[in-house]
């Protein structure tokens, strides 16, 4: 019988951690390989008739009550993930936002089946269960102690004040912006750190269309100077990329108001391979204490600003409702109708595709590497970062609020052009 549960157990644990292995990639916008979903029912369909088959006959009321009750969990679970996606489902939203809440709720039922159903596996997978989440939401609440007190820039407060029509406190208690302090009226911003989680910036941003935190700002600018110069010294031919560069063009040297992660690209050679790529990646993340996640297809490497934890905790950070980042992808020089290109797998902005299926960009634009301002610092950038942009963007100069949702943007418009 003891065996029994253990085995139960197990295999509810092998199913959570591989559920958090799979949501890093929808995390990042990229589809979860059909392999992958089809490991996954192989193991929910094991564990859910492992649980409901005693001799030869199923328990269809023990069946149903596993079936539901993982379904159920798994989806506030993935909330958070999903949440991010550009489309976020308000339901999805409010799930992520609302989880600990929502599960506190279900711990009620959890309690009383747990009581009354005699069927020893079902009882160990939900004590399993309980047990993992009480773990998870104990260890949230632990690093709250690791975050620090940080000012608002008079922007960010400006932006604030006028999404939260003047009233703070109100609006910080209506949305839970468990980082906002108003003390009579002095407002500071408990900021994340590397040992905190991080802020949930994609809220903060999409949602209720603020600033990025100034925490967050001033990690994914530490990360970027860190991965910049430990590049340059290796000498891996890399440059800043996307809206990174734009706000170094546009915005003197500056993140975007609302930027929520860093991208720099990287030049694949026969020097610099792949695997010589991912191995530099690494030892420097191991020194910062980053965690990097690499997809080898299309040539992506993601950096973490926090911590890897142990195995088999390594993807558990999936889970958290925001994150702190550097999107790294590879470009390789090849040769486009005629003409000198550099190439990569994933789209990116207005880049065109290719007969190979690649995105390209005229290589004069990038090669030979150049160096811009970025908070002060000098760090590698295209040949032609203007031109570079405009071959990304278009018209980069006007001010586009790309994710935001319309009545937050509306809001931040008017304040923009304020300025
Ligand atoms: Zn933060």
């Amino acid at each position: 019988m003891i065996l029994k549960s253990l085995v139960a157990a197990a295999l509810y644990l092998i199913i959570y951690f591989w559920f958090l292995y799979l949501l890093r990639k929808p995390r990042l916008w990229l589809p979860v390989s059909m392999r992958d979903k089809l490991i996954g029912v192989l193991l929910l369909t094991v564990l859910n008739g492992y649980i409901s088959i005693s001799g030869a006959v199923v328990d269809l009321w023990i069946l149903f009550i596993s079936v539901t009750g993982i379904a159920l969990l798994f989806y506030i679970i993935a909330a958070p993930a999903y949440a991010l996606l550009p489309s976020r489902p308000l339901l999805v939203q409010f799930i992520a936002w609302n989880a600990p809440r929502i599960e506190i709720g279900l711990l009620l039922p959890a309690l009383i089946l747990l009581f009354y159903v005699s069927n020893l596996k079902l009882r160990a997978l939900l004590i399993t269960a309980i047990l993992m989440e009480s773990f998870w939401y104990l260890r949230l609440w632990m690093k709250q102690r690791y975050k620090k007190a940080k000012t608002l820039d008079e922007y960010s407060l400006l932006v604030l004040k006028a999404q939260a029509n003047s009233d703070i406190k109100r609006f910080a208690k209506k949305h839970r912006i468990l980082e906002l302090q108003t003390v009579q009226e002095q407002i500071s911003w408990l900021g994340c750190t590397q040992q905190s989680f991080p802020c949930p910036m994609d809220y903060y941003v999409n949602t209720l269309g603020l600033n990025t935190p100034p925490c967050c700002r001033d990690n994914m600018r530490e990360m970027l100077h860190r991965i910049d110069s430990d590049l340059a010294k290796i000498g891996v031919l890399h440059w800043i990329e996307g809206g990174t560069l734009l706000g170094a063009v546009r915005e003197n040297g500056n993140l975007l108001a609302w930027e929520d992660d860093v991208d720099i690209s990287f030049l694949l050679t026969e020097e610099n391979t792949w695997q010589k790529m991912v191995a530099s990646i690494k030892k420097i993340a191991r020194h910062a204490h980053y965690q990097v996640i690499v997809f080898e297809k299309i040539e992506s490497i993601y950096i973490y600003y926090d911590p890897p934890g142990p195995w088999p905790f390594n993807y558990e950070r999936t889970r958290m409702r925001g994150e702190i980042r550097i999107d790294m992808h590879g470009y390789r020089v090849s040769r486009s109708n005629g003409n000198n290109v550099v190439e990569r797998f994933t789209s990116k902005g207005l880049l065109q595709k290719n007969r190979k299926g690649k995105f390209e960009m005229p290589s004069e634009l990038v090669l030979p590497l150049s160096v811009i301002s970025f908070a002060d610092r000098k760090v590698s950038c295209p040949a032609k970062p203007g031109d570079y942009i405009k071959a990304m963007y278009g018209n980069y100069t006007e001010v586009e609020y790309t994710w935001i949702e319309k009545d937050a943007a509306n809001a931040r418009r008017q304040i923009d052009q304020k300025r």
